[in-house]
């Protein structure tokens, strides 16, 4: 179906300077030429795209004659980064042939490869080129196989993608279980675009969810970290989160934290993991930045409380239980989600600060504000108090002692109660004499 440019919303005043002077270029190289997948989808319904993501019957070869300032990328399916300084747009060849589809077909677009984290060795005929009909059926959903060609400025459909757009529904191009048996991530894809766009999920496109879940155990963890962030950090986690519940996929991100939530009695994860996730998405409304080290610390700190219990529990000090727990839970996550050291080094300084923030006596307190976590372990405090599961005093009490002058900070250290039990270190070694028992 085609829908003249009279018949759709998609202006060019919409489209970034740089996706146009690449779809001028290509067509006036006599090459077809348009854009295609979210950037179309987004720009149908009104909403400004996160990037936009170009296709055209020329070889990448011919991409690369056309444009100097074009890298090819991609070792399974190359495909052509034209850079404009900070923006790139990703041109890339009509594939085709679907039943001959690798696993993990779109690694290129997520790191994956690039990562050296695919686990089968590319196939010799990883480059098949197609139509742009068959482009279109081996993209994922009907939404995301719309075309818009520079040429004539029309919409192209060959899946019944705008009817599905003006109904609000997510539905599978072809047989749902073989597509989500070819590429598992398309059950987190489904999710986050259903949360993302408030769309329904089309109950045949749904119903394999359930079944099929466990076949994410076998994506590559790095490609799961890639899709988790996107999940979690697109603005509507707090939704995706719950989708992901109700289709029994979360267990298979986050096992043990499912486990934990399953587990405990009172309530307390229940309750903080969602209020993370709405103030992450709040932050992002905000136009604030967001830490994935404090979506993830987040994420796992039930199981990793619950284990700190069992070791302290059998007589472990605290600190090093908290130590223990975060090695196992970290150790065990990262079979199915790849946890950079760049995060789990701040989700530990996080976990530990929470420890810490109890011990206010003396100078530690003030030597706390100037951790460079201060602040992200602080937020997390926070939203333990507000879910029950720490002392809203003390959360108070660091809120009041950020504020207060520099100067006045040992004043309210003073205030404090002493801590029962604990003699004054320095004047009992002062005092020899005094230790004489009596
Ligand atoms: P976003 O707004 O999150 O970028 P998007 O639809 O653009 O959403 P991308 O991951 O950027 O998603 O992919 C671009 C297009 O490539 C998709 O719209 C879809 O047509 C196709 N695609 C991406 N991943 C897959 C997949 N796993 N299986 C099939 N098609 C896919
Ligand atoms: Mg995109």
């Amino acid at each position: 179906m085609i829908i003249p440019r009279a018949g759709h919303p998609i202006s060019r005043t919409l489209i970034s300077d740089n996706a146009l002077k690449v779809l001028y270029r290509l067509r006036d190289a006599g090459f077809a030429s348009l854009l295609v997948g979210g950037c179309v989808r987004d720009l149908m319904l009104g909403h400004e795209p996160k990037d936009f993501d170009v296709v055209t019957d020329a070889k990448p070869e011919q991409i690369q004659e056309v444009f100097r300032n074009a890298r090819l990328i991609g070792r399974r399916f190359r495909l052509a980064h034209v850079h404009f300084g900070r923006e790139i747009i990703e041109v890339a060849t009509f594939r085709g042939n679907p039943s001959a589809q690798p696993v993990n077909p779109d690694a290129e677009h997520d790191g994956a490869i690039q990562e050296g984290k695919v686990r089968r060795a590319p196939a010799a005929d990883a480059n098949v080129f197609g139509t742009q009909e068959e482009d279109a059926l081996r993209r994922d959903f009907t939404i995301n196989a719309l075309y818009y060609n520079i040429c004539d400025f029309a919409v192209m459909d060959y899946v019944g993608g705008a009817q599905d757009l003006n109904a609000g529904v997510l539905r599978m191009i072809g047989d749902p279980q073989l597509r989500y048996r070819e590429d598992p991530v398309r059950m987190l894809r489904v999710v986050r675009f259903a949360a993302k766009l408030g769309f329904m999920i089309e109950a045949a496109t749904a119903a394999p969810l359930r079944s099929l879940g466990y076949l994410l155990l076998e994506v590559p963890p790095a490609r799961m970290f890639e899709e988790v962030l996107k999940l979690f950090h697109g603005g509507y986690a707090a939704e995706t989160y719950e989708l992901l519940r109700s289709h029994d996929l979360f267990r298979y991100l986050f096992p043990a934290t499912d486990q934990s939530l399953a587990s405990e009695s009172d309530g307390f994860p229940r309750v903080l993991l969602p209020k993370a996730l709405e103030s992450t998405d709040a932050r992002l409304a905000e136009g604030k930045p967001v830490n994935p080290a404090f979506l993830f610390a987040a994420f796992l700190w039930e199981p990793v409380r619950q284990q700190m219990e069992r070791l302290t529990g059998e007589g472990m000090k605290e600190q090093d239980a908290l130590r223990h727990a975060a090695d196992e839970v970290l150790h065990d996550q990262q079979r199915h989600i790849s946890v950079p050291k760049r995060l789990s080094f701040p989700m530990r300084e996080i976990w530990e600060m929470q420890l810490r923030f109890t011990r206010r006596q003396g100078r530690s307190a003030p030597r706390l504000l100037e951790h460079k976590r201060f602040r992200a372990a602080y937020d997390f405090l926070v939203l333990r108090a507000q879910s029950g599961a720490a002392d809203p005093e003390l959360a108070e009490w660091w809120t009041r002692f950020q504020e207060v002058p520099p100067d006045g900070r040992m004043d309210m250290v003073r205030a404090l109660a002493p801590v029962a039990g604990r003699p004054k270190r320095r004047r009992s070694r002062r005092r020899p004499a005094a230790r004489a028992p009596d």
